[in-house]
């Protein structure tokens, strides 16, 4: 059975704990790989190794470390057809998808490769008598990040590279379900030039991430996962003394007013509730059509579209979705659909029993969509992650907008109409984090930045763009006067400049 290590001080490494967990392939079921979880003292290793590392990263000017983060890009670009195949064998998303995660990555790669500009400082010229005033960032050390399954290439990148680009070392934790793609990134950027040790990646579980909290020389901890962990990490991570930022699980609303164009509204629906089998933190899972006449024609036409979904291989380029990350996964999400029936909500279509003929044992599950979900169900309130759809009716535009506001998770959005003022006062008023008008996953592109509100997101600062750099850089402020010789005798209050 094929291993997966570490990638420690700029090599991969066996794993020495004698702890291992299974990686799947979703397509089959059958394990293809086993990763090794890292013991404390493995993950303290990594730790030495970018303490060391981290001094003379930093030391190198910030052109040169972007000319670093340029060859990578180039690298995963050589490389992209290798990285996708291995991260739809692991995941179960299709191809074009798993090109997706890679491109969405690298675009914040791209941003990072400004750092040079993105690093300067404020400066203030004759603050006061020969005083001039003046900021910088610097970096804040060891840093650490800690990914889910789901985006096995973007996020990893969206942490380590705005990082980096500041000049920090970084241990990467990646899902132990589909580790295959951060190695490997791990390995192109030391072929870039990355100096061995700036970035580490330890596989693991539990024991890994709490070494990672509760380890001294870590400075900061950047999450993405499901919102219970998320909350643990933050707070355990805030208790011993660091900067953590951590986002957490979603059950993202698509308002359909009835003035929208049902056509597209549809298509946004299909697409956002089922691509990826619907594990995505910025899916649609709740469709909320306002008034009886829309939800009416919405559903009409919705089901025929659920009904023939492509469900396939994650390698099958006719597939709309693959299979779902693992049989337990998949387990759950069926269960909810249960739930949901004995709520009273009324499921219109069905895709519990849908077996594909090759791979019976594989982790698929057709398109499910419930009408008649009301706020108060299991199904509404808890994140599902698969493919299933939940109809909630509006009676008008007020209630569409509190609804979305009112749910504990706050990270995604968006509104269909062909009504600017509508849409004007929506984008405003709603409490969520990102928005999408007539657009239906609101991802903001790499130099604004990506967060949700509410249970979604914890911490100050929000993924990419501004964010990132001042979440990896502490800002030192330095007041100077020359010429230094001016005597003014010892001043007993506190200076002003006057
Ligand atoms: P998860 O919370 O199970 O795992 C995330 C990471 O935490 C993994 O690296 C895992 O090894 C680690 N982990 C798991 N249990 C732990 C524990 N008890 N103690 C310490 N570490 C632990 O999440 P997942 O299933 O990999 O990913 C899906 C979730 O991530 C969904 O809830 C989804 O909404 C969310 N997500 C959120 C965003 C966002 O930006 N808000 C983006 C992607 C995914």
């Amino acid at each position: 059975m094929r291993e997966i290590g570490h990638f420690i001080g700029g090599k991969t490494v066996k794993g020495k704990s004698g702890r291992f967990g299974d990686v799947f392939d979703p397509n089959t079921g059958e394990v293809q790989a086993k990763v090794a979880l890292a013991s404390k003292a493995e993950v303290e290793e990594a730790i030495a190794n970018a303490e060391k590392a981290q001094i003379g990263w930093a030391a190198t000017n910030p052109q040169r470390r972007a000319r670093v983060l340029f060859k990578f890009l180039d690298l995963v670009a050589r490389e992209a057809d290798s990285l996708a195949r291995i991260l739809s064998s692991e995941h179960g998303k299709t191809i074009p998808d798993a090109k997706g995660d890679i491109q969405r990555g690298v675009e914040v790669v791209e941003f990072a490769c400004g750092i040079p500009h993105l690093l300067k400082g404020d400066y203030t010229e004759g603050a006061g008598p020969g005083i001039d005033l003046y900021s910088m960032r610097q970096p804040l050390g060891v840093v650490a990040g800690i990914t889910p399954f789901n985006f096995p290439a973007m996020i990893p990148m969206w942490k380590f590279a705005p990082a980096i680009a500041c000049g920090n070392a970084f241990i990467l934790k990646p899902s132990e379900r589909d580790p295959g793609v951060p190695m490997r990134l791990a390995e192109l950027l030391v072929e870039a030039g990355l100096p061995e040790g700036v970035l580490n990646v330890v596989n693991g579980d539990k024991e890994s991430v709490d070494t990672l909290l509760k380890d001294p020389r870590v400075k900061a901890i950047g999450f993405v996962g499901s919102t219970p962990i998320a909350e643990y990490i933050y707070s355990t991570g805030c208790a011993h003394g660091k900067r953590v930022q951590c986002f957490g699980g979603a059950k993202n609303h698509m308002i359909v007013m009835p003035d929208a164009d049902i056509d597209q509204a549809v298509d946004a629906l299909i697409g956002a509730g089922y691509g990826s089998a619907g594990e995505r933190c910025m899916a649609i899972s709740v469709a909320v059509p306002v008034g009886k006449k829309t939800a009416d024609i919405l559903i009409e036409k919705l089901i025929p579209r659920v009904e023939s979904l492509k469900v396939g291989p994650s390698h099958d380029p006719q597939a709309d979705y693959g299979p779902m990350v693992t049989k337990a996964h998949m387990n759950k999400v069926r269960d909810y659909v249960e739930t949901g029936i004995k709520e009273g909500a009324k499921l219109l279509v069905d895709g519990r029993n849908f077996k594909l003929q090759g791979y019976e044992n594989g982790n698929f599950m057709g398109g499910c969509l419930f009408d008649e979900v009301t706020p108060n169900m299991r199904i509404y309130k808890e994140e599902i992650f698969g493919p299933v759809l939940s109809v909630v009716r509006a009676k008008d535009y007020a209630e569409a907008v509190r609804l979305p506001s009112e749910h504990e998770y706050g990270n995604g959005v968006s509104i269909f109409t062909r009504d600017g003022d509508t849409a004007r006062d929506f984008t405003n008023r709603v409490n969520v984090g990102m928005v999408g008008v007539n657009f239906a996953i609101p991802v903001p592109l790499a130099y604004h930045t990506f967060g949700g509100w509410k249970r979604s997101g914890f911490g100050d600062l929000n993924q990419h763009g501004p964010d990132s750099v001042r979440f990896y850089t502490k800002t030192k402020t330095v007041t100077s006067r020359w010429p230094s010789g001016t005597k003014e005798g010892a001043e007993f209050v506190i200076p002003t400049m006057r």
